[in-house]
């Protein structure tokens, strides 16, 4: 039988086929270095699977629950937001998700009739897209420029809008780049985006990893009109080392929620219950190793960022958050005689065994992504090899 169109045309995940193929040639006896995942490498804190084990000990997973999540955990999400967000949700302004990836895929087909269109910006999550057009939207892609740090500006989201925009999104800090918008460059967007009745799609998966100083604002906490005109993404997996624990929320005017519930009530029922009882914990308990391991990434990033921006032909700014280093190599790809740069990835994991994922499916054809979020010497040694690499070439 044959697939439908709509799933003939449908794109895997670039992020995670390139660590698929990594774990092959590790598997196959390679010596592999995996730079590919956003994927902390820390173990989820202890006082979180400690509240797991004891909601399995004590038996209260053998149940559905409701599919938006338990009230428990639906009050926590919304102590949390208070707590780090300074804005109140009620309960039926939140929803709980199989990760904040289904948070989005339920958002999108949520919002979307045929053609109604998402203003995405570039370089963009490789999600976003393939999530959009799943819901029969259109995505539109929205200019940065490196000079400008790839932060979106008003002037060229204006220059996309349609009739027929619907959302735009917006991911703060940002994956693949790192950025960080400031307080005054989301104020501009929001109330462009209330003038002309824009959902904003705040993706604030990595809200909690900024560092040197850099501080992350809430888009929702600027005004009551934006927060009415947002839903807000976040989830666990980063913050707290749970990508595994599939943990992801929403939050955000009611009717949006509730059309968001019926699509999670159809296809996975609800959040799994043990994971719940582990969320709980991890939006309310104790914060502390949030904190330690925010300290080493930033530690991290500051180590590697200047080897990295060493290697011949590589070119990027220092990034302010996220777990992400995205260089622009085109520089690089021209000296070792490349002009497409998933090539020059794929001959990087050839010749040198390091992982990285390519900046096409970010929609940026002369950049790569390198993860930190693994252990600093793995990054130490990827880093001296890909130099070897590129000098190696550009003396041949
Ligand atoms: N948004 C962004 C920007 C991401 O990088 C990721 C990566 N995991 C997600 C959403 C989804 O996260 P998860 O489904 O693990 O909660
Ligand atoms: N978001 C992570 C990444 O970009 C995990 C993989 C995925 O969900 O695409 O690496």
């Amino acid at each position: 039988m044959e697939n439908s169109q709509r799933i003939k045309q449908l794109q895997p995940s670039i992020t995670l086929a390139a660590a698929d193929q990594a774990k092959a040639l590790q598997a196959a006896g390679k010596d592999v270095l995996m730079l590919t995942l956003g994927e902390p490498d820390f173990v989820t804190p202890r006082n979180i699977t400690m509240a797991a084990k004891r909601a399995l000990d004590s038996g209260k997973t053998s149940f559905y629950t409701a599919a938006k999540g338990m009230p428990e955990l639906l009050e926590a999400i919304i102590l949390h937001l208070q707590k780090f967000y300074d804005v109140k949700y009620q309960t039926n302004q939140v929803v709980a998700t199989t990760g904040a990836k289904f948070a989005l895929y339920a958002l999108f087909q949520t919002i979307l009739n045929a053609w109604d269109e998402v203003l995405i910006p570039k370089p963009f999550w490789v999600s976003y897209v393939e999530q959009v057009q799943l819901a029969q939207g259109r995505a539109v892609f929205v200019e940065t420029f490196e000079e400008n740090h790839f932060k979106v500006s008003v002037d060229e989201l204006e220059k996309r809008r349609t009739s027929k925009a619907k959302a735009v999104v917006l991911n703060s800090p940002a994956n693949p780049t790192g950025i960080v918008y400031s307080a005054d460059e989301l104020r501009d967007i929001g109330e462009w985006a209330v003038e002309n009745d824009l959902l904003i799609v705040s993706d604030d998966i990595y809200g909690r990893l900024v560092y040197n100083g850099c501080k992350f604002t809430p888009i929702v906490s600027l005004s009551e009109e934006i927060a009415n005109h947002t839903v807000v993404i976040n989830g666990l997996s980063k913050t707290y080392a749970m990508t595994g624990w599939r943990m992801g929320y929403a939050a955000g005017p009611t009717e949006i929620i509730a059309g968001m519930v019926k699509i999670v009530g159809q296809a996975t029922s609800n959040l799994t219950t043990v994971t719940q009882y582990a969320a709980i914990e991890a939006l309310v308990g104790d914060q502390s190793s949030v904190e330690a391991m925010c300290v080493e990434f930033e530690r991290r990033l500051n180590e590697l960022y200047p080897k990295v921006a060493a290697i011949p032909g590589f070119k990027l700014d220092k990034p302010q958050g996220s777990f992400y280093l995205f260089p622009n190599v085109k520089k690089a790809m021209e000296r070792c005689g490349f002009a497409d740069v998933t090539e020059f990835t794929g001959a990087i994991l050839k010749e040198t065994g390091v992982a990285l994922v390519t900046g096409a499916g970010f929609g940026a054809p002369y950049h790569l992504r390198l993860s930190y979020a693994t252990k600093q010497e793995i990054v130490e040694e990827a880093i001296r090899r890909v130099t070897k690499f590129v000098k190696g070439y550009s003396q041949k």
